[in-house]
């Protein structure tokens, strides 16, 4: 079973895809794997600070993508055999993930790479587009929404970032805009997914909710 999670930056979809992946596996007794594909695409940003490759360089960018080394395994992503989980929350990725994500070859390395992980397992995978291009015919599926000012206000209180909580609802809207104007994997809201807003419900309801619907489909 696939349960695909999409929705914007800091809607609460890792902590809930990663709660319900915990639950599932010990419901079921088989294993659900958590998969986040924006660590993935913050990996390959990552790597592109490494190698000092150019953001705005389309062909350079959609090489490394197809030259890193980027695994994922429970839950941590490592990057050329390293351990790189700590390293992808930073302000620097955060500015520039929406850019190299937007590189059409390369989201088609992650894409591969995150169909990888989910064969042969049950998956709770969340993102962008995973409603949408990489698991449309997933069991379930949902949009978490939120509004810009929520969201930046729970990025503030996660104190992760070194920005203000202003700054931060600025640079999450930049990233919305960028991220529902890619020419492809753009943020959007499905046809038949369940949308929920969660400005106004604590994770433990909107984990209750997803559960229940989750049940309900068995
Ligand atoms: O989910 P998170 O906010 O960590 O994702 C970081 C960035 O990665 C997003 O802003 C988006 O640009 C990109 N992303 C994407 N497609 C996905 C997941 C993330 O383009 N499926």
């Amino acid at each position: 079973m696939v349960i695909a999670i999409d929705g914007p930056a800091g809607s609460g979809k890792s902590t809930i895809a990663e709660m319900l992946a915990k639950q599932l596996t010990l419901d079921n007794g088989g294993r659900f794997v958590y998969i986040n594909s924006g660590n993935l695409y913050r990996a390959l940003t990552l790597a592109c600070v490494q190698h000092e490759v150019d953001i705005q360089d389309e062909k350079a960018v959609a090489s490394l993508a197809r030259s890193a080394d980027i695994e994922y395994q429970n839950g941590a992503v490592y990057l050329n055999g390293a351990d790189v989980s700590a390293q992808l929350r930073g302000d620097n990725i955060d500015r520039a993930v929406s850019k190299v994500s937007a590189n059409i070859p390369a989201r088609h390395v992650i894409n591969a790479l995150i169909r990888k992980i989910a064969a042969n397992n049950n998956a709770v995978v969340e993102g962008r587009d995973m409603t949408t291009v990489v698991f449309p015919d997933a069991e379930a599926r949902f949009y978490l929404d939120a509004s810009a000012e929520s969201r930046a206000r729970r990025r503030f209180e996660q104190g992760v970032s070194k920005l203000g909580i202003e700054e931060i609802q600025k640079s999450i809207e930049e990233r919305d805009s960028m991220d529902k104007n890619k020419p492809e994997g753009s943020l959007k809201i499905a046809d038949n997914v369940i949308y929920i807003d969660s400005s106004h419900l604590t994770i433990k309801q909107v984990y209750e909710k997803l559960e229940k619907i989750i049940r309900l489909k068995g």
